[in-house]
């Protein structure tokens, strides 16, 4: 740490104790916004991860005994600590992610739908029953929570992804371990700071910082149950095989390449408008980020010279400024590849119609900034569309109308999101039921689904059976018993209907 002069350590939280761990490992987190280290984060060894582990064990019975009211409290609590405490977690993700503070905000308030959901708890864990299924047998049905269940969480968001698990996990009677992302690690502590004051016990949310070695850590631990993991599609495939392997339950969201597709009866303003924000919103750092707009041959002009004016007033600031529009990307290391990448489609032949190389922004020459890219004549063998470029990119490729549209959608590998505008009914109806894509808006550029429902991909977007939240996490973090029980009935008092025993 004396390298850099900095003096914030982000640590863990093991047990309900924040600690350094016993592991020497380090690892700079900057200020997208500056290019300056702002904090070292700790990397956990293998006695951290034996230790969160164990903790988390010594947890996890008695909340998983607690009553299904105390545990709904807990929700409730903590529901109003991240209320109150939004602008001061906002702040933490502005500055270790770059987004802007309204996004932040946002993005808190993505999350807090599911800690709402999870308040229903005593509802959502309600098993079945059948009656008298023979003489004198019934048959019911409940579900227990697994154990110890892990979340390994992605950069781009630092408290709403750990939040499309946390209440789920720990509403249905877990202790949770967090893993966050290095790179943005400090939302995690304020995360846990809110769990305690919201009176849940030590134990039962943990924190451990680390990279891949705390991740394999945990997907090979014998004591963790479950894996939830999102982040991207090779580390996903990885995740997946590797806990799966090591007989866990496992579901791991990946990457994605978000098509929308404008069809030439659309609402073009409207279009433009959603597919700036949706292109270049948190710097195109989102799962869901629309990268590729497939236009109908016949608007297309129309519509890139709407996008260009679009793209030219986004007023590109760090996510600190009241005034910005679009802050930094995460490292100059994803800066450097996300110009390349631009670099190499122009250099093979597509006209960037807004070219964001090289964008400075003055007083912060340092900062990680790209500005909004538009490209135009993009084939699909260039990176630019191949890759998930996790940028403010937005590339074009004109199509004749929807049947070659959902054919380009259907060949690509990923299938996270993708959105239709249009103004025909029948037109959406096509798409929805003909795409391979888990999560489809229809003149809705980002289809997150709300809180009370459940968020997943196909294909490389997710690998395992589960989507996050909603009713699909209630499943996930719990199995089921299905009993059958007889009670002989004693005949001095037996009852039978229409008559008392006696007469
Ligand atoms: P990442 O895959 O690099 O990291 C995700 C997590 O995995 C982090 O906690 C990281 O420490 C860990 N990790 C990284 N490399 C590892 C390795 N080799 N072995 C084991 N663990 C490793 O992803 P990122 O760059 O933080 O996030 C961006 C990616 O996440 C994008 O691909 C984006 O599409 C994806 N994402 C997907 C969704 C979704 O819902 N499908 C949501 C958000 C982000």
């Amino acid at each position: 740490m004396a390298s850099t002069g900095v003096s914030t350590l982000v640590g863990h939280v093991i047990g309900g104790a924040p600690t350094p761990g016993v592991g020497d490992r380090r690892q700079d987190v900057f200020d997208p916004a500056t290019g300056q280290v702002t904090a070292q984060v700790v990397l956990a060894d293998q006695a951290d991860i034996d230790a969160v582990v164990a903790a988390a064990l010594a947890a996890a019975d008695a909340w998983a005994q607690t009553p299904l009211g105390k545990r709904a409290a807990v929700m409730f609590a903590f529901r109003e600590q991240l209320i109150a405490r939004t602008a001061e977690l906002a702040a933490v993700i502005t500055a270790e992610h770059g987004k802007v503070l309204s996004d932040a905000v946002g993005e808190i308030g993505r999350g807090l739908e599911v800690v709402e959901f999870a308040c229903g708890i005593p509802q959502l864990l309600k098993g079945e029953y059948s009656d008298q299924v023979a003489t004198d047998v019934d048959v019911f049905s409940f579900r227990e929570p697994l154990g110890v269940v892990a979340g390994i969480t992605p950069f781009n968001f630092p408290a709403m992804v750990p939040l499309w698990m946390a209440p789920m996990a720990i509403a249905t009677g877990n202790a949770f371990i967090l893993k966050p992302s290095e790179r943005d690690p400090s939302a995690s502590l304020l995360l846990a700071e809110m769990w305690a004051d919201a009176g849940l016990p030590d134990g039962v949310f943990s924190v451990l910082q680390g990279d891949r070695v705390a991740v394999d850590g945990l997907l090979t631990h014998p004591d963790v149950a479950a894996v939830s993991f999102v982040g991207s599609t090779a580390v996903a495939k990885h995740v997946h095989a590797t806990a799966t392997a090591h007989g866990k339950r496992v579901q791991a969201l990946g990457g994605a390449k978000n098509h929308a597709v404008v069809l030439a009866d659309a609402d073009l303003d409207l279009a433009a408008t959603h597919l700036t924000a949706a292109a270049f919103g948190a710097a195109g750092e989102r799962c869901m980020a629309v990268s590729v707009a497939l236009v109908a041959d016949s608007v297309a002009d129309a519509l890139l010279e709407r996008l260009r004016a679009a793209a030219l007033a986004v007023r590109v600031a760090p996510g600190s400024d009241p005034a910005s529009d679009m802050g930094p990307v995460i490292t100059r290391a994803a800066q450097q590849r996300i110009e390349q990448i631009v670099t190499e489609a122009v250099d093979g032949g597509a006209r960037a119609l807004v070219d964001g190389r090289g964008h400075t922004v003055a007083g912060h020459e340092g900062g990680f900034f790209v500005g909004p890219t538009v490209l135009d004549g993009v084939s699909t063998d260039m990176r630019a569309y191949a890759e998930e470029v996790f940028g403010p990119v937005l590339v074009v490729l004109r199509v004749a109308g929807l049947t070659e549209a959902i054919e380009i959608v259907n060949a690509n590998p990923y299938g996270n999101g993708t959105a239709l505008f249009t103004a025909s009914g029948d037109a959406a109806r096509t798409f929805q039921r003909s795409v391979s894509v888990g999560m489809i808006g229809i003149n809705v550029p980002i289809p997150v689904p709300v809180g009370w429902h459940s968020f997943g991909g196909w294909k490389d977007s997710l690998f395992g059976e589960s989507h996050v939240y909603g009713p699909e996490a209630v499943r996930f973090y719990t199995r089921g018993k299905v009993v059958t029980s007889r009670w002989p009935r004693s005949t001095a008092t037996s009852f039978h209907f229409g008559r008392t025993t006696a007469g």
